[in-house]
């Protein structure tokens, strides 16, 4: 799973432009034996399970958060913008690729309060001489992402996107070890620009009508050194079964049932209130008159930083609870 895992992080697929990443996917969705479509936002849906059992919709994003240029100037450095929720503080001395592979470093005008630091202060840096070189390899409009290879310690890996090519590598294992017959008609889809607002989400569940939701994404963290911040979760503890974060607030059904299929089956868990941040469930919950809709999260540390970090035993228990979760019936 590891080699699939770095291959998704180290690919490319900012929200709004995720033709490689879902490339990537389909080569893997291709080895199953499962059927699958794209739609018209680029969602991709893997179909599974018996067509006369409850609809259950298992969503993972496959956007990232990335930068997009705005403005070359006389000189060759590029302006940019955010997509979704880039974390001023991480940015200088990072380096960044473009779709076509093209490199570049992150820097700072100087500012004099910290207060002062915005996007406006920074820019990217490729090396170009002036702007007519810059525009030879990219253009206003041009998304890139963080430049960052995965490197391993023992069961913890850091890497860039792990939101939420983790939570993509959980589904794709999922549907591996998925047996032939199961109560359940199960949807796995791989949506597009949650990063900017659980985009994909939305259209995907509207066409699918699903019973049931459950998405499968990161979740911040409390076991770092934060004086002033407390949250339950831990890395290495188990994933953790999503009760609220901004976008839903989970069906006590669907919570309840992910508990019971976690404590019959001895897997580890956690319970998660995220005070900010939201995922693909906040738009499945509010589809048509309503989706019961919870959601299973990878805990991770330095969520939306270039170096995000996550437990492989957490990882490994997340693809046991989500397996058992759909053998049962709903
Ligand atoms: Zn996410």
């Amino acid at each position: 799973m590891i080699e699939l895992i770095e291959r998704l992080t180290e690919s490319f697929g900012p929200a709004g432009s995720e033709g490689k990443i879902r490339a990537l996917l389909c080569e893997e969705v291709e080895k199953l034996n499962h059927s699958y479509f794209v739609d018209t936002l680029g969602n991709l849906i893997v179909t599974a399970g018996n067509k006369n059992g409850k609809k259950i919709l298992v969503a993972a994003h496959m956007d990232e958060i990335g930068l997009m240029v705005t403005y070359i100037d006389e000189n060759g450095f590029l302006r940019f913008t955010n997509i979704g929720g880039v974390i001023k503080n991480t940015l200088l001395g990072t380096r960044v690729v473009f779709e076509n592979g093209t490199l570049g470093v992150i820097g700072q005008e100087k500012i004099k309060e910290a207060k002062d630091l915005d996007f406006n202060k920074f820019y990217i840096d490729i090396g170009a001489r002036d702007r007519n070189e810059a525009l030879e390899v990219v253009g206003i409009g041009s998304p890139a992402v963080f430049y960052a290879p995965l490197s391993r310690r023992g069961n913890r890996i850091i890497a860039k996107s792990l939101d939420n090519h983790i939570g993509c590598a959980v589904l794709l294992e999922v549907l591996k070890r998925l047996p032939s017959s199961i109560p359940n008609e199960v949807f796995f889809a791989f949506t597009v620009q949650e990063e900017v607002g659980l985009r994909g989400g939305r259209t995907v569940s509207y066409r699918l009508e699903p019973d049931y939701g459950i998405a499968v994404d990161v979740t911040r963290v409390g076991d770092t050194p934060e004086p002033d911040y407390k949250m339950e979760v831990s890395l290495g503890k188990g994933p953790a079964i999503k009760i609220k974060d901004s976008s839903v607030i989970c069906h006590p059904q669907v919570v309840q049932l992910m508990i019971e299929v976690a404590e019959t089956n001895n897997i580890p868990y956690q319970l998660e209130v995220l005070e900010k941040g939201g995922t693909d469930a906040g738009a499945i919950h509010l589809t048509k008159d309503g989706v019961r809709s919870g959601a299973l999260s990878i805990p991770c540390r330095y969520v939306h930083s270039p170096g995000e970090m996550v437990d492989l035993n957490d990882v490994e228990n997340s693809v046991s609870l989500l397996l058992e979760l759909l053998k049962k019936s709903w």
